[in-house]
């Protein structure tokens, strides 16, 4: 097959890529790609797991593979020619990821028009699901949807009775067209050159042929010109079936390893707002796609992702642990082992600098409130969008939606101190997933083996144990940011319930009324749209930066956007992606920008910080 040679390695082209965290012996072989990644592509293991399949980690010297780079290629002269490397390189894309199984999330708002600030969410939906990109494109859903999902139905929504969204609908741009992208079924048209951010572009339009069949792409693609690989496609999918609509969809890919741009972002949007238009539809929604790198569900090498650093005895005494010191070993072990599953699950970054900011405004308050513990707080940032903060032992776990909408450093602060309050309280939770068989679950099924929930009394203390130190705190005087961000929560919080769900924690409301930390709410100054300098709460996607591939967080350094109208204030609301594309070695500016006029947080730092 012709594709299948032009997928082989060529090792001259390594020595042009920047590859220097590949494995050395992964870059010698000339096997095909797909066969270059762990052993998961062997058919059997390419079908659904049944939903218990316990992990056993057995030995596997697999290396975490990357793929291979593609051959090198002469240079097109001609359209025609670049057009036939494109529709090639996208069916190497599309064989390369055969052998992933990434997690894929969906946050949709349906929108209402307010008269003064334009279209407004009404309520919301909220979809996460690992997709198994093997043969034809499926999902698992880490949340179970009471409705029977009718997958048949791709890339729409059936309009039988209601609107139903179809979570994979959202999944479909990820490729324009997975089985048919070439010559016989669409004409390509040459439109001018373009830069998306420092990638020069070929931009062309895409048309089905007539009678090409249904759900056909429709649109147009950007395609980089070193290498021909698609970065971007804009369009819809035509003609469509009975019953079913296919919405419009701008797809985002990054170049995170050698070779290969892979979907990131996707953005949709219907609904016209204008005088005397009647929408069936209104919604936008943002769907992002990561753990390129995780391990298949099952795999047979899940040895490497298993972190050991927690192993090593350095107690001072030779001495069996007192009671109280194993219960705190105890709970030391419980919390080891969730983190790592929910890494593994591909819900949690791995350790990284964001955790440094993170920790250190904890240790801002730490040290005000001389608040020493026996171990140091961690921090990590769960990858999910709805706004929820939990703790397992000494690790706090705050979400990357929450991080992105925060407003200011206090509300950061405000986030982190009522999780930082129900460990100084003692009110740990978790200690029964010390034992190892609590682990051994699917990844689909985390939420439903994992739970950190409190009580109301203990929810009611740590707000409480929280104002007080947030009080004695660097924040104490800035609290009106935080007690704003709670305000325009709470008059959203009615219609974006499923951004206030939380799936591991404590909801921060009680249906429409925000209930966390909500002592704050009566200092803070009244919401003012039209004081342009008032920004109570940010659009979601603005602050934190994935990386798609390895699932790294950062914060991303985009210029803030001046407001001049109440209109673009957008609290929680989902924006177009507009990342600034690069290519994978260069400086890496990436980052889905649209957001507000904000600075990235730079903590403050207490005068004697402590150090852990
Ligand atoms: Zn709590």
């Amino acid at each position: 097959m012709r594709t299948l040679n032009w997928m082989v390695s060529a090792t001259l082209l390594l020595s042009l890529s920047a590859v220097a965290q590949q494995p050395a012996d992964s870059q010698t072989t000339s096997q095909p790609a797909t066969t270059m990644s762990a052993p998961a592509a062997t058919p059997d293991q390419t079908t659904a797991q049944p939903a218990t399949t316990s992990q056993v980690p057995s030995p596997a010297p697999a290396a975490n593979a990357q793929p291979a780079p593609p051959q090198a290629a002469p240079q097109p002269t001609t359209m025609d020619q670049v057009v036939d490397r494109f529709v090639m390189r996208e069916k190497g894309l599309i064989k390369m990821l055969q052998t992933r199984t990434p997690v894929i999330e969906t946050y949709l708002q349906n929108l209402t028009l307010d008269p003064a600030l334009g279209p407004i969410p009404q309520n919301d939906k909220y979809f996460l699901g690992r997709m198994d990109l093997s043969t034809t494109i499926d999902r698992k859903d880490y949340i179970k949807d009471d409705q029977s999902m009718e997958k048949h139905l791709l890339g729409g929504f059936s309009k039988l009775f209601k609107v139903q969204y179809q979570p994979l609908g959202f999944s479909w741009m990820i490729f324009a067209d997975r089985n048919d992208f070439d010559r016989q079924h669409y004409d390509f048209r040459y439109v001018r050159r373009e830069f998306l951010g420092d990638v020069r572009t070929l931009v062309f339009d895409v048309t089905p042929k007539p009678k090409s069949g249904q759900g056909r792409f429709l649109g147009r693609v950007w395609v980089e010109d070193q290498d021909y690989n698609i970065v971007r496609l804009n369009g819809t999918y035509a003609p469509r079936p009975r019953n079913a609509y296919f919405f419009h969809m701008d797809s985002w890919r990054l170049n995170l390893i050698p070779g290969y741009w892979v979907p990131a972002f996707i953005y949709s949007e219907e609904g016209d707002f204008s005088a005397g238009v009647k929408n069936q539809m209104a919604f936008k929604a943002q769907t992002r796609i990561w753990g390129y790198d995780l391990k298949k569900d099952g795999a047979s090498d899940e040895l490497t992702n298993i972190r050991v650093d927690s192993v090593q005895d350095d107690s001072p005494t030779a001495q069996d642990a007192s009671p109280l010191a194993a219960e705190r070993e105890w709970q030391q072990q419980a919390e080891d082992n969730v983190v790592e599953r929910l890494q593994r699950a591909g819900l949690l970054a791995p350790e990284g600098d964001l955790d440094k900011i993170l920790q250190t405004v904890v240790n801002n308050i730490e040290v005000t409130n001389n608040i020493d513990l026996p171990r140091p707080v961690r921090t990590r940032v769960l990858l999910t969008s709805p706004l929820e903060t939990f703790s397992v032992g000494n690790t706090i776990v705050i979400s990357r939606g929450l991080i992105d909408t925060l407003p200011d450093e206090s509300s950061l602060a405000m986030a982190l101190t009522h999780e930082l309050a129900h460990i100084v309280l003692g009110h740990n939770l978790g200690s029964k997933y010390a034992f190892n068989d609590r682990m051994l679950f699917s990844d689909e099924s985390t939420y439903e083996n994992l739970g950190f929930k409190h009580i109301p009394e203990e929810e009611a203390a740590a707000d409480k144990k929280a104002i007080d130190m947030l009080k004695n705190s660097p924040y104490a005087q800035k609290l009106d940011g935080a007690g704003l961000f709670l305000k325009m929560l709470n008059t959203r919080a009615g219609s974006l319930g499923a951004l206030l769900t939380a799936h591991l924690g404590n909801s921060m409301n009680e249906g429409a009324t925000v209930t966390r930390m909500s002592g704050l709410m009566t200092s803070a100054p009244q919401i003012d749209w039209n004081k342009l300098d008032q920004i109570a709460a940010l659009p979601m996607g603005g602050r934190v930066k994935l990386n798609p591939w390895d699932d790294k967080v950062e914060l991303v350094k985009s210029q803030p956007v001046a407001i001049t109208s109440a209109r673009d204030k957008m609290p929680f609301e989902v924006t177009p992606f507009f990342p600034r594309l690069t290519r994978q070695g260069t400086t890496d500016t990436t980052g889905a920008s649209g957001s507000a006029a904000t600075s990235t947080p730079t903590p403050t730092t207490a005068a004697n910080t402590k150090t852990n």
